[in-house]
């Protein structure tokens, strides 16, 4: 069996030696308990926040404890009536190859529409996080202009696609050519912008003549800056996420923002809410219902960037952080 442990507590980009591989028994389980053997493993930015100990929304993961994350596992051994040999579910097992569990939380996996990957991707957490967001926060409406950032990945790719499906306009934010080409030509967004070049701001202007009604924020700096100036009145703002933020050590770059920001919040109607998307937890079985069928009619479609092997989870969590991940990222375990 082996996992990987939380070493130390990083101060700006975590390193592999923050991380620590470690090969030891394969537990055995006790009445009531199943061991799962975990295929795939989902890596996502709000590791980087459990790697520290700042103040968040949930509890960081202890010095030498498993690092934590969302997997597709399958049942080895069952001594829980629940479960069978060979069962496939989602659970949340952490950064490892095998795991105990005591059923609570685990979700079968019996007919799954498509790979079972996709239970942590467009199927899973990041693809309702989009839906949730988008729908309950953004309301995005026929016509209107929807923009979004790291637009190839999980969320963002999402997000685009079902605005559009809704009638809105999507213009999606990504690093370098490699990844809008990919925004456009696969995820058929109606004009993406690469956030790396110089004339960012100037090439965000020109793809939206009609400013911006629904900005899914999903990385914050300077493409937050290149927005704001765009946005219209009563401009919907879901806050999913930070991430150009999650390296940061404090010192945020550039002025302070806030008085231009509260001004245009006031003159422009804004509407800017921050969420986590297990808020809207009860919208779980209509999301799975409409985006099977979305996927099933190719309404909606997803990329996957699979990396072989735990041993590797270190160097493609650190990637993430830098934007090399080019859709989902997943390790496969086993
Ligand atoms: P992605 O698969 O999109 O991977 C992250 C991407 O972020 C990178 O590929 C990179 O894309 C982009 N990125 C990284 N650094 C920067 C930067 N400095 N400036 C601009 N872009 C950057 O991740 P997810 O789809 O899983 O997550 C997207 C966002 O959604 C994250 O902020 C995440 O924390 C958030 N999230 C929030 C949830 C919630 O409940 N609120 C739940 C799930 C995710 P590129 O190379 O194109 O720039």
């Amino acid at each position: 069996n082996a996992r990987i442990v939380l070493a130390s507590r990083p101060e700006g980009r975590p390193t592999p030696a923050h991380f620590r591989f470690e090969e030891v028994e394969v537990p055995a389980p006790a009445d009531g308990q199943v061991l799962l053997r975990i295929r795939y493993l989902s890596l996502d930015p709000y590791m980087r926040g459990r790697m520290s100990a700042a103040q968040s929304y949930a509890a960081p993961v202890e010095i030498n404890g498993v690092m934590e994350g969302g997997t597709v596992a399958e049942v080895l051994e069952s001594r829980h009536a629940g479960f069978s040999v060979g069962d496939i579910v989602l659970s949340h097992s952490g950064w490892q190859s095998f795991a105990l569990s005591d059923g609570s939380g685990l979700v079968k996996l019996d007919n799954w529409p498509t790979e079972i990957s996709t239970a942590l991707g467009v199927l899973g957490m990041p693809g309702f996080t989009a839906y949730a967001g988008l729908l309950t926060i953004g309301q995005p409406k026929e016509g209107e202009t929807v923009v979004v950032a790291a637009a190839s990945g999980a969320v963002g790719s999402a997000v685009g696609q079902i605005a559009r499906l809704k009638g809105a306009r999507a213009v999606g934010i990504a690093g370098g050519p490699e990844k809008c080409a990919i925004v456009r030509d696969e995820f058929g967004f109606d004009a993406v912008v690469d956030h790396r070049s110089p004339s960012f701001a100037n090439d965000l202007a020109a793809v939206c003549p009609n400013g911006i009604d629904v900005y899914f924020e999903n990385v914050g700096g300077k493409v937050w800056d290149g927005v704001v100036p765009l946005l219209n009145s009563f401009a919907r703002i879901p806050v999913c996420g930070l991430i150009s933020q999650y390296n940061s050590t404090g010192d945020f770059e550039g002025p302070d923002r806030w008085p231009l920001i509260a001004r245009d919040i006031l003159r422009k109607s804004l509407t800017i809410r921050g969420f986590i998307q297990r808020e809207f937890v009860a919208q779980k079985p209509q999301f799975l219902a409409e985006m099977s069928q979305w996927i099933a009619s190719g309404a909606v479609r997803y990329r996957e960037d699979v990396v072989e092997g735990l041993r590797n989870a270190p160097d493609a969590f650190i990637g993430l952080l830098d934007g090399k991940n080019v859709g989902k990222l997943v390790i496969k375990v086993s």
